[in-house]
């Protein structure tokens, strides 16, 4: 089958399309980008906003807490009973009362101790008098809060305490007696306490103090270490003052980019209080968005990929719909062309046949004609030699007789006048016979009585039997068979048949036998002649209805007997067989159909000639 151009069935399924799809996410995938960095800042914005928050509470708690104390120093310094007790250190019960006032303020304000130094540095009265670790008696001359506070300052000072170890920051001011520097009050604020404070959060405080070294963080691996370089001069006041556990602070070293770090100045400190958030709380809500985004992406593509699948699915249908139909179109363009070749092929024999048929009429009217012609002719030769025969014999006999005349042989002259008169006997004969032949078909059969037709037909010739001493053998039923047939003719038949039967009888000796029987069967009446003379040879068997077939000589027979019965028998709806007897001799049947028996009316066709 020739494809057109256009045919659906030569477009070539499309390759799948997951090539394009994956150029797709490509595509779409640096827009994860800005997605990434708007998270990142959304994210980043918000927790330092909330640190921001936390840090500013945080810091306002804290310099609360040291703002409380900071007014202590200068307001205890005027009472009386500390001023007596610098005044008259050996006054044991001003010391022991300043000592329980001291005790009874601290429990009050929440300090962490509060104690008195004389000019020497030495504590006189101290908030824990009255514990293991008192600070009574006890030198803090190496301390800068006591420097500063001699000189008539507000002394304030972040370190260890020496005996509890414990974290404070120190608020000291001069007590006077006017003018007069008596000594110093020192209060001193847990810090420790502050640290407390902090939750179990991820993000992480940390106060680092002028040197930068971490004082309170809620790390306690961060504790006391420098979160900066520190120089000759501070290293060296550090050794000095001794604010930390170690001499020389190690340094903190954050891993860059791990802390979202917010910084609080406290300037009043010196103090820079730090929230730092731990960048992975960041990265993990990017990491969750990205991955949500991503995932979007992600659906997006496979959804436009199914999309584009069931698209490409659809039209897959429609080209292999619009094949089948145009398969279709085809098979039903070739199966019409096809019946119409049929067709035109069929029209072309029913045209041939038609011909063939008028041709065989044609050839079997030329054939009808032929036969006619052919029998016509051979009649006519028969019938001419037939003629020409006795007619040759007649005009010798009547030369003859004018000769004999001539003579005056009157008796031979007789002989030869009976002579002539046998021969146009015998050409009557002939012509009545052939009468018969023409006549045959031209009435309608009628009832006819079986029986008395046979008795005539015997009775004419009855006395050439007796002649011949043929015995006859009868096997008729009683009753009249009634048979169609016309009378005369049947008559003709039987005699014909009969003579036949003698004319065989003659060629044979004794004993001759001639048996009649009749029956009334299934489809009519039977009659059958048996003869026990030579019966018929082959030739005769096949050719004796043939008309002017004979084995007798010229004198004997014409050949017409058996032609003209057979012709006879058929026009009447009966049948003539011939056979012979298995125990030899001829064995002729007659078969006719039976009739109603009645008056037949004679046709005058039928009368004798
Ligand atoms: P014909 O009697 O003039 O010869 P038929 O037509 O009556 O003509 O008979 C044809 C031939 O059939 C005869 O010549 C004869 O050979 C054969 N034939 C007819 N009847 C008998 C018979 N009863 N027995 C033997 N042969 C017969």
């Amino acid at each position: 089958m020739n494809r057109s151009p256009t045919d659906p069935s030569t477009a070539r399924p499309r390759r799948p399309r997951w090539r394009s799809l994956a150029l797709l996410a490509l595509l779409l995938a640096p827009l994860l980008w800005p997605l990434q960095l708007f998270v990142e800042r959304y994210y980043s914005h918000e927790l330092l906003e909330q640190n921001r928050q936390t840090l500013d509470l945080y810091t306002a708690n804290l310099l609360g807490t040291l703002r409380r104390f900071e007014v202590m120093p200068p307001l205890l310094g005027d009472l009386p009973l500390l001023r007596a007790a610098l005044l008259n250190p050996q006054d044991a019960q001003g010391i022991d009362q300043a000592n329980r006032l001291l005790g009874e303020i601290r429990q009050q304000t929440g300090a962490d101790v509060i104690y008195l130094m004389n000019p020497e540095g030495l504590a006189l009265v101290a908030s824990n008098w009255d514990q293991a670790d008192s600070f009574v008696g006890r030198n803090f001359a190496f301390r800068p809060y006591y420097r500063e506070a001699m000189q008539g300052r507000l002394a304030r000072f972040f370190g260890l305490g020496t005996t509890s170890g414990k974290r404070g920051y120190y608020f000291a001011s001069a007590v006077r007696d006017g003018e007069r520097i008596l000594g110093a009050l020192v209060v001193k604020v847990d810090l420790d306490y502050a640290e407390t404070l902090w939750g179990k959060t991820p993000e992480q405080l940390m106060v680092t103090d002028a040197n930068g070294v971490v004082i309170l963080t809620s790390r306690p691996e961060w504790r006391f270490r420098a979160s900066r370089p520190l120089d000759i001069a501070e290293r060296a006041a550090i050794v000095d003052t001794q604010p930390y556990p170690e001499q020389a602070p190690t340094p903190l070293r954050l891993r860059p980019g791990a802390w979202l770090t917010l910084d609080r100045q406290l300037p009043e400190t010196g103090w820079t209080v730090s929230i730092l958030a731990p960048r992975e709380l960041v990265d993990r809500q990017v990491r969750t968005a990205m991955a949500i985004g991503g995932g979007a992406l992600l659906v997006l593509i496979l959804l436009l990929g199914l999309m584009m699948l069931r698209r490409r699915h659809y039209l897959e249908r429609i080209a292999l719909d619009a094949r089948a139909r145009h398969q279709l179109e085809q098979r039903v363009l070739e199966r019409t062309r096809d019946l119409e070749a049929l067709n035109s092929r069929l029209k072309e024999e029913v045209l041939e046949r038609e011909q063939a048929q008028q041709e065989l009429v044609r050839a079997q009217d030329e054939l009808l004609q032929a036969g006619k012609l052919s029998v016509l002719g051979t009649m006519s030769a028969s019938i001419s030699h037939e003629l020409n025969q006795p007619l040759g014999a007649i005009r010798s006999y009547a030369d003859n007789a004018g000769v004999l005349l001539d003579h005056g042989r009157v008796d031979d002259v007789r002989e030869n006048l009976t002579l002539i008169r046998e021969l146009t006997g015998r050409m009557a004969s002939i012509i009545t016979h052939l009468r018969a032949f023409a006549r045959r078909d031209r009435h309608a059969p009628e009832s006819v009585a079986l029986q008395p037709a046979l008795d005539d037909a015997l009775a004419l010739l009855a006395k050439r039997r007796r002649a011949m001493d043929v015995e006859l053998i009868r096997d008729l039923p009683e009753a009249t068979l009634w048979v169609q047939a016309g009378e005369t003719r049947l008559r003709q038949v039987l005699g014909n048949l009969l003579a036949n039967a003698l004319d065989a009888l003659g060629e044979k000796a004794q004993p001759r036998r001639l048996w009649l029987s009749a029956e009334r069967t299934a489809d009519g009446i039977e009659l059958t002649l048996r003869d026990n003379g030579p019966g018929f040879g082959p030739e005769a068997l096949a050719r004796a209805r043939e008309p002017f077939f004979t084995t007798k000589t010229s004198a004997q027979g014409l050949g017409l007997g058996l032609a003209i019965c057979d012709s006879l028998m058929r026009a009447l709806g009966g049948e003539l067989v011939l056979a012979n007897h298995p125990q030899g001799g001829a064995l002729i049947t007659l078969r006719m159909r039976a009739a109603i028996p009645g008056v037949t009316p004679q046709s005058p066709e039928d009368s004798p000639p």
